[in-house]
This record gives structure tokens, sequence and C-alpha cells, in this order.
């Protein structure tokens, strides 16, 4: 059996005290193990990104660059693969992990212009003969923490821009699927960088725990559930870190009596089946404002679900694959029986379809659930599978004020023709990104990333011109060369 192990210092190894199986989720079989990192492996890896670092540090920012398109061009080169190795251990099919790859590329193709986004500001004689000017500086050594949702794109929302900042990196993927991220760094040690600069411990919490800890991390960057977010923020803080932890979502569309029906089924159907509803930017909830609305919204709803295909990752014709263990499928069924007892309309059933030949992969297919209420647990909780839910509202102000009373604030989404309406919701929706008449408004690279709530626990968004800040710290320098022959007296005035 392969293990999976880590990257330090430039080489692989394994440290097998400790293994956990990884799955094939369309087969239901094991086709690998994950090492994972003992405390010392751990504090092995925090050692090489804290030797790396010094001479990273004083790299010329451009050369720092040109690791990064040498990086894109391998990415490309290996994009087969990669998204091979995602579809085998995640179960997305192909052209799903190939967008995902897509979006991963971008953040590296972001991170090749850091000489101009590490420029600083300068102002000249702000007093006589004095200068002055704020420089960004990397942090040191740095850290990652990651889902099993996205296992190529999110490591490359963190560690390309860190790099190229002149950080050190540490990255802890999810241990659930870890061969396409581990793979994904091995590229970019392969475009240039000198070993200790990017390090990948896999494990467990044992793992996260040292990074959180260890006084030489300087900072930490997590995306997953909202619980363990809440923890990884409280305790980087509380060992002196700077931390972002993104969370998890329930993200909604309202769905206006004017809206363009057949567009929103269409843009619906992508958004809350689209990798399984396994995205934190999922649409899960479609709040349809008047009966009429929603008895039109679910009855082409229901119509245009009949062919969807659920089925193996390696199979292009399928929509979406399985969900990634028979413990959340099992999760996920439970919250379409919970709906049904607690009054909800299930409309299409997708618990246990029939994938022949995939007998014991772990499917859930594509279901609706109309009537569903606020009190209701497949509401307030996230399902993060493939469950979209129809809730009624009598007015858009209803609509919205259920999306401000949400726990949640990640993504969210209008359909309308009302230009005046889809202002007013952008302007006051407490939600940190949002569409009009997109279904998931998710930022391009060079824009930042982030939700509202409790989707977000930090300052700073991810990726984007938020993350340049995020792996820097701002020193600013205030010089006098006098002229010759100027001395000043001694004041105690303060300077001004
Ligand atoms: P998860 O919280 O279970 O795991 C995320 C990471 O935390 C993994 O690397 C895991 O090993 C580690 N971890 C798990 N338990 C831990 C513990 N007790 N102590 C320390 N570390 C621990 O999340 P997941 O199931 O891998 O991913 C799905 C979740 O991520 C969903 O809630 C989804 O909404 C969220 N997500 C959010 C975003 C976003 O940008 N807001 C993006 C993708 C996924």
């Amino acid at each position: 059996m392969t293990t999976v192990g880590h990257l330090i210092n430039g080489e692989m190894l394994t440290d097998a005290a400790r293994t956990q199986p990884v799955y094939n989720p369309s087969t239901g079989e094991v086709s690998k193990e994950v090492a994972l990192a003992s405390v010392a492996t751990v504090e092995q890896a925090i050692a090489a990104a804290q030797a790396a670092y010094p001479a990273w540090r004083n790299t010329p920012p451009i050369k720092r660059a040109r690791v990064m398109f040498r990086f894109k061009q391998l990415l490309e080169e290996n994009a087969d693969e990669i998204c091979r190795l995602v579809g085998e251990e995640h179960g997305k099919i192909s052209h799903d992990a190939a967008g995902e790859l897509q979006r991963g590329i971008e953040n590296v193709e972001y991170a090749c212009g850091v000489p101009e986004l590490l420029k600083g500001e300068y102002s000249k004689n702000v007093g006589p003969d004095i200068d002055s000017w704020s420089d960004f500086q990397p942090l040191g050594v740095v850290a990652g923490i990651t889902p099993f949702n996205f296992p190529t794109m999110v490591p490359m929302w963190m560690f390309p821009m860190a790099i190229a900042c002149g950080n050190t990196f540490i990255l802890k993927p999810s241990e659930r699927d870890p061969s396409s991220t581990l793979f994904v760094a091995q590229l970019a040690q392969e475009a240039g960088l000198p070993p200790g600069v990017l390090n990948v411990v896999n494990g467990d919490k044992e793992a996260v725990d040292v990074l959180l800890t260890d006084k030489r991390v300087k900072a930490v960057s997590f995306v997953g559930s909202t619980p363990i977010a809440e923890y990884i923020y409280a305790t980087a803080n509380a060992n002196g870190k700077r931390c972002q932890a993104l969370g998890g979502a329930k993200n909604h569309a309202i769905v206006m009596p004017d809206a363009d029906m057949d567009n929103a089924v269409n843009q619906l159907l992508g958004a809350a089946f689209g990798s399984s509803g396994e995205r934190c930017m999922a649409l899960s909830v479609a709040v349809a404002v008047g009966d009429q609305a929603a008895d039109a919204l679910v009855a082409k709803l229901k119509e245009a679900m009949k062919p969807l295909r659920v089925g193996a990752y390696n199979d292009s014709s399928n929509d979406f694959g399985p969900v990634i263990t028979a413990a959340h499928k099992e999760k996920v069924n439970g919250f379409i029986a919970s709906a049904v007892e607690q009054g909800a309309e299930l409309v299409v059933d997708g618990r246990n379809p029939d994938v022949a030949g995939h007998e014991n992969g772990f499917f859930v297919g594509a279901t609706l659930i109309d009537r569903v209420t606020t009190e209701m647990d497949s509401y307030v909780q996230e399902i993060f599978g493939p469950v979209l839910q129809i809730v009624r509202a009598n007015s858009m102000d209803e609509a919205m004020q259920m999306i401000n009373d949400h726990e949640y604030g990640n993504g969210t989404c209008i359909f309308t023709r009302d230009g005046e309406a889809a202002r007013f919701f952008a302007d006051n929706i407490e939600v940190g990104m949002v569409g009009i008449n997109v279904p998931l408004p998710v930022p391009v690279a060079y824009h930042s990333f982030g939700g509202w709530k409790r989707s977000l626990f930090g300052d700073l968004h991810a990726y984007g011109p938020d993350s340049v800040r995020f792996y820097t710290k701002r020193k600013t320098i205030t010089q006098r060369w006098p002229s010759s022959g100027v001395r000043e007296g001694v004041q105690f005035a303060f300077p001004s």
C-alpha cells in the first residue's frame, strides 16, 4: 500500500508510526494511506523553514517571481495528472477538478506580479531634509491548514503569495485527499524553490497544534469548518500569531418574481449540485419571493433535475461525483430525513442512487426539498451535500432578513431583472461575497475572498491584495540627511 508522506527541506519522507486510510470515494475502497505527522516531524519542518528563511527573504522579489512563472508552467503541463489525483481521492469529475486547478493557477499568476505588489509607499520632504517610506517585509515562517474540498486551489490561495512575499511556508493539507496537494507542492519545488522554503506535513490535530503553538511560526491561514476555524483563530491568537480562519457557509439565493426563471434554474443546478454541493460557495438555499415564483421554480427545478447524473469521477459524462466519506454520506442523508420529519416537502429524493458498477461508492443524488423553514436543522446547519432547499418568503425584505439573521455570511446571490432591487440587495445584505444573477460570486485572484459573520475569523480576506497585507508587515522608515552646515538645537516638543 502506498503511504503518502511529507515534503520537508526539499525531501520526501514518511513517518509511518500513525497512518490513516485514504479512500477512493467513487468505489468506497481504500486506495492509499497517509502518514500522520508526529510532533517531532512538524518541528523538523519548522526548523527547515526557519533555516531557509534568511536567504529566501533576501532573494530579490523578481527572482522569487521567476519561480512562480515556472511553477505556473509546470501546473499546466501536469494538469491531467493533478485532476486525476483530485478525482481519485476527492471524487470530483475531471471538468470540475480542471476548474478548481485553473482558479489555483490564477493565484500563482497574481503572485508572479509580486515585485509590483511589494513596491511600498514613499513620501519626499515630509520635513526639512526628511523623507519617509513604508516597506512591506515578510513575517518569517508561516503556516497554512486546508480543507478536503479544494485540495489544489485552497493551498494555492496561500503558499504562492506567502512565498513570493519572502516567507517560508508549512502546509498541512487535508488528510482525506492529500495526494494532489503533495504533488502540486513537489511541482513548486521543481520550479526552483530552495529546500525548506515550502514544506508539507500531512497529519491531523496533533500536527496542527504544533503549528498553532510553536513560537517560530508567525502566522496561520486556515480554511475549513467553522468550529475548527474558531479553535484555530483563538489558539493562534493566544500564541501571539497573526491568523485568518475561513469557516463554513449557508449560501442563499433570492429568486425574485421578475427573475428569468429558466436562467435561475440553470444557475441553481450548477451552484447547488456541482461538486456534490461540497463547496463553501455552494448555493444550498433558494428563497423564492411569493408563492407563484416558488411554485414555478420548484416545478422547473424538478423537471431540470431529471437528467442529472451522479457517478464516478473518471466518467466525464457525469455531472457530479460522490461525497467525501461514507460517514459524510450518512450525515447528508440524515439532514434530508430530518427536514422531512420536521415538516418539509421532499420533492426529489437523491438518497441511495443507483450507480451501476460503483455500488459501494459514497453517492448522494441531487435532492430538492420545498417548504423548508428557518427553524429546521437542515436550514440552520451546513449540509455540504447535493441538497437544494426552497424557503418561501412573502417579500424581498423578509428574504433579506433571513439571510442577515443566519450565522454564516459567506456568499449570496439575487436573481432579478430589477436593477434597483439588485442595488439595494448588494448594499444591505450582511454577506461578504454577493452575486447579482451570478450564482457563485467567487472573486477572481486579483480581488480577495472572504465571508462575514461566522464564515471568517480575522480581519483580512484570503488571496488577492489582502494576502499581500496578511503575509507582510509594514515598516515605516523616516530618514534625514541634513544639508551641510545645518545643525538643529535640542527640541522637547513633539516633532511636527
Ligand atoms: P475541517 O474543518 O474538518 O478540516 C479542515 C482542516 O482542519 C483539515 O486540514 C483538518 O485536518 C484540520 N482539522 C480538523 N479537525 C481539527 C482539529 N480538531 N484540530 C485541529 N485541526 C483540525 O473541514 P473539511 O471537512 O476538510 O472542509 C469542509 C469545510 O470547510 C466546510 O465547512 C466548508 O464550508 C469549509 N470551507 C470553507 C471555505 C471558505 O473559504 N470559507 C472554503 C472551503 C471549505
